[in-house]
């Protein structure tokens, strides 16, 4: 492919909207265009890429044995109310949804495990037929709240997904390695630096579930690590060892009733200066609204050490509830009399029908001497102890484990630190379970003859978010170094001038590296040096070969890689073979032996 006769077109500026470095580049390097918010086009040079990106995730895909299929995008709202997604996705507005001629109304798939399993369930009747694993390529839409940073969280995007069916769990098991395996494979063909952590699999179904993740300081996800290596998780779902507790060995002192004035004080930091102690003795009662999984509505009080935060994600499930949400001011000031910072755990009313529950996070199990909101403004209770005072209330529910893991608290394995590191998730595997197959009744017969829903596992993977991942984790200031299983062209012949003899020798070189199977892309251009050199930086050739007249007088051309951007002399004739031996070994340093 010569450049002058091809749709390749760089710029310099970087737009407005462009906040991470992937999609700077990807836009500067003309390698995709956006259309409008979260909707991108691929350019040819762009295409190439995703192309890579899609053969190899085919690639890996088919040899575990899984089939591809071809499911539409455009499903019927019926499906969906079935599976009992629709109203959640479309109060969430994550769902685009349109209606046909007739009124009929339809949903953009953002995945697709109602398509695959209505075709299942209408096909398989005997655990015989089984098992099987189902995936596609295809585009996927979501309304994202907030779509930016290009490739990485578009709106309409594409994702391989991949729908594993068994008879029980022993054989979904083995989908699911078998997919982990794919997934690491995969990656690693990338070149992708990538960490597997525990994933949240949300408040109904799904057994596990793991997230495949990018490190890289833009990442959206944070992420937590024990440094003796043996633990990670995306924060939404981790744990911690107990943490220590300041109050161990100490007498609990007696209840001091709303003797603690905190005036006008609602930080739980200004609360504990003003009282003389540390957050860690502040007690912080959070007002939720619950929904359960049978639909009904309930109060959850929730106490949680001042020093640490509750995690939302982990929430629901620990307190057994489908969803929260912070109560509205109006509801915590009738359940409590009070304003948010002056709230406590004692004398709570419920709402209206809705009865209210009191959990305690684990780090609050064993407290004593605290200080907690009093339920009257600017006033606290001293000398709480939750296992006298708290545990013992009518409305005390449980311990959970709901706070947020912190950078420095113990490793949930007894083993190291935790530490905090940013990530983009590039892939999810996730046991569902018989979540869909029991809503749309999607069974087989087993071998005792008995009819039992299939067990079920689904498999994410985003092929423009790793792209722009591998991006996000391969550049310079100067622009992007493709791993060389994603580059568009894995080299690039460029003439210094366009004199006759130059673009005979580089015409040659072209020809040469083609037919030895080099992905080669030619810069024929009557541009200056200066500017080719940038256009050649900036779209990230792993290797470039350059031909000019002053170095064909002495015989040679200029090879180097995008990575070392080092130039080496090497004789034309030596070229071909330099450059796929370079290629062979990654292209991060020229290999010349
Ligand atoms: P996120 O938490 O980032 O929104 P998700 O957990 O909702 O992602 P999944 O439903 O697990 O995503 O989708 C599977 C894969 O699809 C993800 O691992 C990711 O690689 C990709 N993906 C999801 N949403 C987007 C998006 N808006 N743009 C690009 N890729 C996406
Ligand atoms: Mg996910």
């Amino acid at each position: 492919m010569r450049w002058s006769q091809s749709f390749l077109v760089t710029l310099r500026e970087v737009p407005g909207d462009a906040e991470v470095v992937s999609h700077q580049l990807l836009y500067r390097a003309g390698l995709i265009h956006k259309l409008a918010a979260g909707i991108y086009s691929f350019t040819p040079f762009g295409f190439r890429s995703l192309r890579k990106m899609i053969d190899i995730v085919r690639e890996e895909m088919d040899a575990t044995g899984a089939m591809e299929v071809d499911l539409p995008i455009l499903q019927p709202k019926e499906l969906w109310v079935e599976s009992g997604r629709w109203q959640r996705y479309v109060d969430d507005g994550i769902l685009f949804h349109l209606e046909d001629r007739k009124g009929g109304e339809f949903a953009l798939a953002p995945t697709a495990e109602e398509a695959v399993t209505d075709m299942v369930r209408r096909s398989v009747t005997s655990w015989r037929q089984l098992p099987f694993n189902l995936y596609q390529i295809r585009t996927k839409f979501r309304d994202e709240i907030r779509p930016r940073f290009g490739l990485l969280r578009g709106r309409e995007f594409l994702m391989k997904d991949a729908y594993s069916f068994d008879v029980d769990e022993k054989g979904l098991d083995v989908h699911y390695r078998k997919m982990d395996a794919a997934y690491r494979r995969i990656f690693e063909r990338c070149n992708l630096e990538y960490a597997l952590v525990e994933a949240d699999s949300g408040a109904i179904g799904g057994s596990a579930s793991q997230e495949f993740m990018v490190v890289a300081d833009t990442g959206e996800d944070a992420l937590v690590f024990s440094d003796a290596g043996d633990y990670g998780a995306n924060v939404e779902k981790a744990v911690t060892a107990p943490l220590p507790e300041p109050w161990a060995g100490e007498e609990p002192r007696s209840f001091g009733e709303a003797n603690a004035p905190t005036p006008g004080i609602t930080t739980t930091e200004g609360q504990a200066k003003h009282l003389g102690t540390t957050p860690e003795r502040i007690v912080n009662t959070m007002i939720y609204e619950a929904v359960g999984a049978d639909g009904k509505a309930w109060l959850a009080a929730v106490l949680i050490r001042g020093d640490l935060a509750i995690n939302e994600v982990k929430l629901p499930k620990a307190i057994g509830a489908l969803h929260v949400k912070l109560a509205s001011e109006e509801i915590l000031g009738k359940v409590t009399g009070t304003r948010p910072g002056f709230v406590g755990p004692l004398g709570l009313l419920p709402f209206e029908e809705n009865p209210i529950s009191l959990f305690v996070d684990r780090s609050l199990e064993h407290g004593a001497n605290l200080w907690c909101g009093a339920n009257l403004e600017g006033l606290h209770h001293s000398g709480v102890s939750i296992p006298r005072d708290v545990l013992s209330l009518p409305y005390f529910k449980g311990v959970v484990e709901v706070a947020t893991a912190r950078e420095g608290d113990p490793s949930p394995t007894g083993k190291g630190t935790l530490r905090i590191r940013r990530g983009i998730e590039v892939g999810h595997i996730f046991k569902l379970g018989t979540k869909y197959s029991e809503a749309m009744k999607c069974e087989v017969a087993n071998q005792a003859q008995k009819m039992v829903p299939l067990t079920m596992g689904c498999y994410g993977l985003g092929l423009g978010r790793t792209v722009a991942a591998a991006i996000e984790q391969n550049h310079d200031d100067v622009g992007i170094i493709w791993p060389v299983p994603l580059a568009p062209f894995a080299c690039v012949v460029a003439v210094l001038q366009r004199d006759a003899h130059v673009l005979e020798a580089a015409d040659r070189l072209y020809e040469g590296l083609k037919a030895a199977g080099v992905e080669v892309f030619y810069d024929d251009r009557d541009e200056r040096p200066g500017v080719k050199f940038k256009d050649l930086d900036l779209v990230g050739f792993p290797v470039r070969v350059v031909v000019g007249g002053k170095g064909l007088q002495r015989g040679v051309v200029e090879v180097s890689t995008r990575r070392e951007r080092k130039a080496a002399e090497i004789a034309p004739d030596r070229v071909v073979e330099l450059v796929k031996k370079t290629l062979a070994a990654g292209a991060k340093t020229l290999v010349t032996d």
